[in-house]
């Protein structure tokens, strides 16, 4: 299958051929571990959650990175305020981050390094850089030239006179140009530090990435990953080091995903508009949230609102309770009736042909937008087969609905990680935790359900009636199914 990504450095949608197929080498920044993790940071872990499910999926050998910035100027100051010390800080918040990924049901990626732990690969890259004549050092600072390096500004589209001058550039007296980035910060009293040659010291946040691609990954790598925001100055940074240093093309495709906003503005600690995701799983089931984050090409803004995330989960629900109603069927009939044929083998057509349109949307830049159309497309699909065997389903409308349901559970759970838990336990898990909420007892309700049935039967319907008003208004919704009475929490 071909595989399409829209690459931020060429500006063009490019056909994906990894450097040594089947082999992917795939890294994507991670987290600075130095405070809860909120929406922005769940949505960039999900999307390249995806993209390493769907390569493997497809065949892939994917050596996925992603790191953890554990050494940095806001984990100091944190560490400090807390009293307490920066890896202590970081340990903390990289456990939290860890438990939120499990919980968002993110696969762990082959290898999640540290920057403390890779400081001599780090020392050495620079080594390399001063070596090369691309950085230079001051007082115990080293900075990277990047007037030395003529492609600087490649990705980001910027020009270097421009952005000279550009103000708000902080001028530093030891800088030779007011933006060279410092790939070593000398020791500062009460701060972590590390032996180095250039005295004690430790690395700045851009070098770690190119260090750790390089060592776990190689000089050239496939795929690199990040947020929007990171394009300039970190990718751009670490192109020019790793490039400067190597001499070859530090990564193939860049792939970059938009921000969470909030009434249109980009959700971030600065501006105190997040959302953990921590209280996000609170409320929501993991797989709402994946389906929420997943709605959009993940190049976009995603708008974040109470409501966009709560109608995702009523749609997840909704699916579910299709397939959960599905396995109820018990078949009646060999045969189905013989007005029900054509409509029999559309539906088998439409399940036949969903895998390839799934992976195709996914193919094309990762549309996971267009997969998820695909998968509540065949959901319809599925609703349509329960309504059309109604009282009679026989085993030929069965076997298409047990179909419907595998392929879909299929593809959607390994790729998307949605659709993965099995019906009967999503509902009967959703049903308890509303329960418990109110209050009410399942044994009252489902002895009043029973009721209502007999009463049915016996064609009371005032009392049947009666009964449906006094579970509504304890907000029990009833579906009443040709295979009997289908209840929810609302
Ligand atoms: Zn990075």
């Amino acid at each position: 299958m071909e595989i399409w990504f829209q690459n931020t450095l060429s500006r063009q949608k490019e056909r994906f051929e990894p450097l040594a197929p089947p082999r992917v080498t795939m890294y994507v920044c991670g987290v600075t571990a130095y405070d809860e993790s909120h929406l922005g940071h769940a949505r960039a872990a999900v999307v390249f959650d995806v993209l390493y499910r769907f390569l493997k999926h497809l065949g892939y050998e994917v050596h996925y990175v992603r790191n953890f910035t554990d050494i940095d100027d806001k984990i100091i100051r944190r560490a400090q305020e807390e009293g307490t010390n920066a890896k202590e800080l970081a340990e903390r918040y990289i456990r939290s981050y860890k438990e939120d990924m499990e919980a968002l049901k993110v696969l762990p990626p082959t290898y999640e390094p540290r920057a403390t732990e890779h400081i001599p690969q780090i020392i050495a890259l620079i080594e390399r850089l001063i070596e090369k004549g691309f950085a230079y050092v001051v007082e115990g600072d080293v900075y990277f030239a990047v007037e030395k390096f003529p492609e600087y500004g490649k990705l980001s589209g910027r020009n270097l006179e421009e952005m000279r001058a550009g103000a708000r550039i902080s001028v530093s007296e030891k800088k030779r140009h007011p933006l060279d980035f410092a790939l070593w910060k000398a020791e500062k009293p009460g701060e972590p530090s590390w032996e180095s040659p250039w005295g004690r010291g430790r690395p700045g946040w851009h070098i770690e990435c190119s260090a750790m691609a390089m060592h776990y990954l190689g000089e050239t790598i496939d795929i690199h990953g990040g947020g929007l925001d990171l394009i300039f100055p970190h990718h751009e940074n670490e192109i020019a080091q790793s490039e400067a240093a190597t001499g070859k093309p530090f990564v193939r495709y860049w792939l970059h995903n938009g921000m969470v906003t909030v009434e249109r503005e980009k959700m971030s600690k600065s501006l105190g508009n997040f959302v953990t995701i921590k209280h996000m799983l609170a409320s929501h089931h993991p797989e709402a949230l994946r389906l929420f984050l997943l709605s959009m090409h993940y190049r976009s803004p995603l708008d974040y609102s109470e409501k966009v995330v709560s109608d995702h989960e009523k749609a997840l629900e909704g699916f579910y309770e299709t397939l959960y109603l599905l396995r109820k069927l018990k078949p009646v009939a060999e045969e189905p009736p013989k007005k029900h044929r054509k409509p029999l083998e559309e539906a088998s057509q439409a399940i036949a042909t969903f895998e390839e349109r799934f992976l195709k949307a996914l193919a094309d830049d990762l549309n996971t937008a267009r997969a998820i159309g695909e998968m509540f497309a065949l959901e319809r699909i599925l609703n349509g087969l329960l309504k059309l065997c109604g009282r009679f389903p026989s085993a030929a409308h069965l076997e298409v609905a047990r179909k419907g349901e595998e392929t879909v559970r299929k593809l959607a759970g390994n790729i998307l990680g949605i659709l993965e838990e099995e019906p009967e336990t999503f509902i009967e898990a959703r049903r308890e935790a509303a329960l418990k909420e109110r209050g009410l007892s399942r044994e009252e309700i489902e002895r009043l359900i029973t009721e209502r049935e007999e009463a049915r039967k016996e064609k009371d319907f005032s009392r049947a009636d009666a009964i449906r008003d006094d579970l509504a208004e304890k907000g029990i919704e009833l579906r009443d199914t040709p295979w009997g009475t289908f209840w929810k929490v609302t």
